[in-house]
């Protein structure tokens, strides 16, 4: 083992760690020390495989050198340019490119440096379009349970993860959630979208009923619920939210940080279900992962809605001092460049079938309750252990590191990400890995 590979860390304490149970991990950590394709290197010299492209962003694999080329190249060039009342041509090329690749009329780019930007970014454009149309009342949001819009005081609000939500005080007021659409007594073991509850939409009739569209700006919902355990849209679903926005005049918000870039074997979700949104949040996949990067797309009419009174005067009080960063612009625009060039999504496509196939033969593992999938995401529930929720998903996931497979567990739920170049060995490995480690979980 190449003596650069050993950790040289050796004081944890300092870096309060995200999400993450700082005093577990500290006792025991697991340092990653680099990373190329489908594999990451720890510090102790191990291979492991990434099933979950990092935190879902790492889509194209690890240290592309078309990547690593771009902003090697951008940072000896220009490393910054203010945001505001400047511009750079990187920031028009990439939101150019961005638009092309976007779906129907979602043309107008905002760039922000992470999906919980971008979920805020997206609810205040939703408010101020009601009001700069001169339907100021138009401020409540509906989000969703079991939804995850990051972790901005916008995003805790519409959002719907107890744990998220509960420490933070009165956060947004206005706020109501739809009810979600998880049923595993209806639904356990669907191959791609669910049959059974399209009907849950009809909550957003009895909300609008509640409070009158005349109060209501916008609806915001994940397509494919990620991070709360892969919950994938019953049949129907999304279309009948899109038509009761349609009928009450409320803009549709597609959080798309997850699903977009080809996750689902499409460049957005909205593709894939043929349902087209207002505004999508979008994150990760931008740069494959490399540098923060967020972007909100808006349709015509909303950016077209702005733009008027005087020319002089500023239309958006919006914006981050990195908003369209010279780097990241770099980094997205080689990343979709390997997208295209790599045939990505298509591949994410193609692949789909062989990975639900591999995934479903788990079916009657131990422990396993649930298997569902879309595209090249995968969810894997299991039963919780009596009186100690999360702990038995968490047990499989310390097991699968120390075999070599790096998963992301959520509750008792296992979701699979992998970056779209993985191979059907690797997938294979995935299942083995599981198959093998599960039964031997308490
Ligand atoms: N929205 C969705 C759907 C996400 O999955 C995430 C992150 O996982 C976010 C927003 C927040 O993104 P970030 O962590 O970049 O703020």
């Amino acid at each position: 083992m190449p003596d650069d590979t050993r950790s040289t860390v050796n004081n944890l304490r300092p870096f309060w760690m995200p999400f993450t149970a700082n005093r577990q991990f500290k006792a025991a950590p697991r340092i990653l020390v680099s990373a190329e394709g489908m594999y990451y290197t720890t510090d102790d010299g191990r291979q492991v495989l990434d099933a979950a492209a990092g935190l879902w962003c790492v889509n194209a694999g690890h240290s592309r050198k078309p990547i690593v080329e771009a902003v090697q190249k951008q940072v000896a060039k220009l490393d910054y340019a203010p945001a505001f009342q400047m511009g750079h041509p990187g920031a028009f090329e990439l939101a150019s490119r961005l638009a092309q690749l976007a779906p129907a009329d979602l043309n107008s780019v905002f760039f922000c440096n992470s999906g919980s930007e971008a979920v805020d970014t997206a609810l205040k454009i939703a408010i101020a379009y009601h009001r700069a149309r001169g339907d100021g009342t138009r401020t409540r949001i509906i989000g969703r349970e079991r939804g995850y819009h990051g972790v901005g005081f916008g995003g805790i609000s519409v959002g719907g993860i107890v744990t998220n939500r509960k420490w933070f005080g009165s956060l947004l007021t206005g706020v109501d959630h739809l009810p979600h659409t998880h049923d595993i007594a209806k639904n356990a073991f669907s191959k791609g979208q669910p049959e059974h509850g399209a009907n849950l939409a009809d909550e957003l009739e009895r909300i609008v009923t509640l409070h009158d569209a005349s109060n209501i700006a916008a609806v915001i919902v994940e397509p494919m619920a990620g991070s709360t355990g892969v919950l994938i849209p019953p049949k129907g679903y999304l279309e009948k939210i899109r038509a009761i926005c349609d009928k009450h005049g409320i803009l549709l918000i597609f959080d798309e940080v997850i699903t977009g870039f080809g996750r689902l074997g499409s460049a957005f979700a909205a593709e894939k279900f043929g349902v087209i949104p207002d505004m999508m949040t979008t994150a990760k996949g931008i740069t494959n992962g490399v540098i923060p990067m967020a972007a909100v797309f808006a349709r015509d009419g909303i950016y077209d809605t702005f733009m008027n009174g005087p020319d002089n005067a500023i239309e958006l009080f919006h914006g981050y001092t990195y908003s369209g960063h010279p780097i990241a612009c770099a980094a997205g625009l080689a990343t979709l460049d390997v997208y295209r060039d790599e045939g990505l999504f298509q591949r994410a496509a193609d692949l789909a079938p062989y990975f639900e196939a591999a995934l479903h033969s788990l079916k009657g593992v131990k422990h396993v309750i649930d298997i569902r999938n879309l595209g090249l995401v995968g969810g894997i529930e299991l039963e919780p252990r009596a009186g100690k929720p999360t702990a038995r998903a968490f047990e499989t996931f310390l097991k699968a590191y120390e075999a070599g497979l790096m998963i992301r567990t959520t509750g008792d739920i296992i979701a699979l990400s992998p970056p779209l170049i993985i191979e059907k060995s690797e997938i294979d490995r995935i299942v083995e890995t599981l198959a093998k480690i599960l039964p031997t979980v308490e």
